[in-house]
């Protein structure tokens, strides 16, 4: 087939296209600003590769907030369990660990991407590295690469150009200005699954920085007046909070904390045990024992007994009422998130309304727009990369629909 098909962009999205059309029989090329493709998709592979999820579906979809209706005929078609399966047609079982996440067995990146390499170049895909996106002039696609500025002229594209999370591995945000040029909608590009910052004093700071605080309930009202709490771990971090349980929770924290700075969240540094629990154990007999060795009979140490003292002078940490009221309903300060180049993923971007249901630009035929670069944003655990390879499905599918 004589057709010139350009995926720009060779992340997880672009590949995934790039595989439906090549196993349609056309061969289109994968054009990438990197000298190598894919650097985001193996940098996850450091975290264990977790390709999606395993709940109920419903509950899936849900994880994608405003967006999901929007993505959800694109999951009906790329679904968790065709993450698996698409997993294991290229060599390799999945198994789902702690929670639901799911991840290849030998939980890496690399073996799993050179598997797909060599089936998309078996299958006619071209690439074209180290060619860098600049302007889109009518019909006119203009790359920077090492040998100068090169112009191609393509019969359809593939725009699949990452949020701008983690610059160095390629996605850097900068096609938001060439969109725009062509008076499409976009939405701020804003972190997501980010950090944010809390004023620990110095001890404390570099005393705890890198540890964990585990099981802990973290709770706070979304914008909406929607009360939230979860039971789970965060990471103490030089700057202040990261890890699982912020990240969860980081689209309505950013909503919020950009209405109300500084936010107050509260923590339950004990959740499985009662207030009263602790109240009778904090009144119990202390003796001669120091504070500190009296709190260590009840769990309370290390990181929580430091917070206590991050929060209660050294007379109000001897009223074991207080303790116990602190303890239940720890304040946390979040003063600011992370900016986007630390977060693991980028909120807003192309909006939808600029889209047809192909994911094909209604004001472009055949350039259609998919990935991270657009309007979406869902938690870590696997839903990312889910969302991201569905709608790289849907777009060459929908071109595919288009020419029969
Ligand atoms: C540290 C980390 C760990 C992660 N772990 C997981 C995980 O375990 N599970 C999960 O689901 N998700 C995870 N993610 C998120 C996931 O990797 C991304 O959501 C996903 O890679 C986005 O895919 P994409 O193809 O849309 O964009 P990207 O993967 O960002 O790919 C876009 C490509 O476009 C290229 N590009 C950008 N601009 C231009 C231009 N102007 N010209 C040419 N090329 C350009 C880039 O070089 C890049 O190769 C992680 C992210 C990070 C940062």
């Amino acid at each position: 087939m004589s057709s010139r098909i350009a995926i720009i962009g060779a992340g997880p999205a672009g590949l995934m296209a790039a595989q439906v059309l090549s196993n349609a029989g056309y061969a289109p090329t994968v054009f990438d600003a990197k000298p190598s493709v894919a650097r985001k998709f193996l940098r996850a592979g450091r975290g264990g590769l977790n390709l999606t999820h395993n709940e109920d579906f419903a509950l899936f979809l849900s994880r994608y907030f405003e967006a999901k209706s929007f993505l959800e005929p694109a999951l009906d078609a790329f679904s968790p369990d065709d993450m698996r399966l698409w997993a294991q047609n290229l060599g390799f079982e999945t198994f789902v660990g702690s929670s639901g996440k799911v991840y290849p067995l030998d939980k890496k990146a690399a073996p799993l991407l050179r598997a797909w390499l060599h089936q998309l170049r078996a299958n006619n895909t071209q690439f074209k590295m180290k060619h860098r996106l600049v302007n889109w002039l009518k019909d006119i696609w203009q790359f920077q690469t090492p040998d100068g500025l090169k112009e191609y002229s393509f019969d359809t594209v593939i725009l699949a150009l990452g949020g701008a999370s983690w610059p160095q591995l390629g996605s850097t945000g900068t096609w938001t200005k060439i969109l725009q040029n062509k008076g499409l909608k976009i939405t701020p590009l804003k972190p997501t699954n980010m950090g944010f910052n809390v004023n620990y004093s110095e001890l404390f700071r570099k005393k705890f920085s890198g540890s964990p605080l585990k099981n802990i309930e973290l709770s706070f009202k979304d914008i909406h007046g929607n009360f939230h709490s979860k039971i789970g771990e965060l990471l103490i971090s030089d700057y202040g909070v990261e890890g699982n349980l912020i990240y969860t929770y980081s689209k309505f924290l950013r909503e919020k904390i950009e209405q109300e700075s500084p936010l107050n969240i509260t923590l339950d540094l004990f959740p499985h045990r009662s207030l009263n629990q602790l109240k009778k154990q904090l009144s119990s007999k202390r003796g001669k024992q120091s504070l500190s060795a009296f709190w260590k009979r009840f769990g309370l140490s290390g990181v929580k007994a430091s917070l206590l003292r991050e929060v209660l002078s050294k007379e109000l940490l001897s009223d074991p009422e207080l303790v116990a009221n602190t303890l239940k309903k720890f304040p946390l300060t979040l003063e600011s998130y992370r900016p986007i180049e630390e977060a693991i993923s980028t909120a807003g971007g192309l909006a939808f309304e600029n889209l047809d249901k192909d994911l094909m630009l209604k004001d472009f035929s055949g350039v259609y727009c998919i990935g991270e670069m657009l309007d979406w944003e869902a938690p870590t655990g696997g839903y990312l990369l889910t969302g991201v390879m569905a709608q790289g499905k849907q777009a060459a599918e929908g071109f595919l629909n288009a020419q029969s």
